[in-house]
């Protein structure tokens, strides 16, 4: 883990001065009460961490001199790409801070029939602030991307058939039954098939609250995605999603 504390600076550092501004330069200045001197980790989001020094602080905005540079690899080497109907409150911000932990590139809050209201534009600058929060404490130094909000269908198509596609959805038949023999299928079947596959991007799914509809699922699957049965248990969207994050992300050892 890093020494030093990390702070993220909003445009790509290229010579030997980097400025914090805003909420950034607060936590430096004010929270930390770093002064000339104090040595930080700098990082940009291009994948690069910079070792630096204050040089002055301001009431709002701090000079560092960099004094090294080095491009550092945190990320999986599987892209996963997760299309969520995202919880409400306090859990819409768990779930993107453990996603960012957990390696996830990007977000994508889905618009399905039984979602409730997706986030607004407001709302989604305070997830981008969550994940920037959540990439200085983890060590990351590539931001984990949140896109505008998108129709179930849209993404459900525009996923390339070409990668793995999993949609977590619960295997009804099999939930239906005490016996674990009567399941109608292998639980992890969609996940088995992961084993051997490429390591392009990987697109999973996870429903609102209310579950998919069948329409949904069918849309899906005849596209091509594979179903994934998560257990007996109906979990929460953010438990749902994180468990099949760490599921595919541990695939073949990838993570
Ligand atoms: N009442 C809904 C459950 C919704 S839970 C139903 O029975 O379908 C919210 C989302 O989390 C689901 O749409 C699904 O994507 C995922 N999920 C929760 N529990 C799951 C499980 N046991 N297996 C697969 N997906 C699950």
């Amino acid at each position: 883990m890093p020494a030093a504390d990390r702070y993220f600076c909003d445009s790509p550092i290229r010579g030997d001065k980097a400025v914090l501004a805003g909420a950034e330069a607060h936590h430096l200045i004010h929270v930390m009460r770093a002064g000339p001197g104090t040595r930080v980790i700098l990082f940009d989001g291009t994948g690069w961490e910079y070792s630096a020094q204050v040089e002055a602080v301001g009431r709002a905005e701090a000079t560092l001199a960099v004094l090294d540079r080095h491009q550092v690899d945190r990320e999986l080497p599987v892209e996963i790409r997760l299309g969520v109907s995202l919880p409400k409150g306090d859990r819409q911000k768990w779930l993107v801070e453990k996603a960012v932990e957990l390696g996830v590139a990007g977000i994508i809050p889905l618009k399905t029939s039984r979602s409730v209201a997706q986030p607004v534009e407001q709302a989604l600058a305070r997830l981008q602030r969550g994940v920037i929060e959540a990439s200085k404490q983890c060590g990351r130094n590539r931001l984990m991307e949140i896109s505008e909000p998108q129709e179930w269908a849209d993404f459900a198509i525009a996923a390339p058939a070409a990668c793995d596609r999993l949609l977590a959805h619960p295997d009804s038949v099999g939930r239906a039954s005490n016996s674990s023999h009567s399941r109608s299928r292998e639980p992890r079947q969609g996940l088995a098939d992961l084993a051997a596959a490429s390591r392009g991007p990987v697109y999973l799914a996870i429903g609102p609250e209310g579950g998919f509809t069948a329409d949904e699922v069918a849309l899906a699957t005849s596209a091509g995605w594979r179903q994934v049965d998560l257990g007996r248990r109906t979990l929460r969207i953010e438990t749902a999603a994180i468990l099949l994050v760490a599921l595919v992300s541990s695939v073949g050892g990838r993570w």
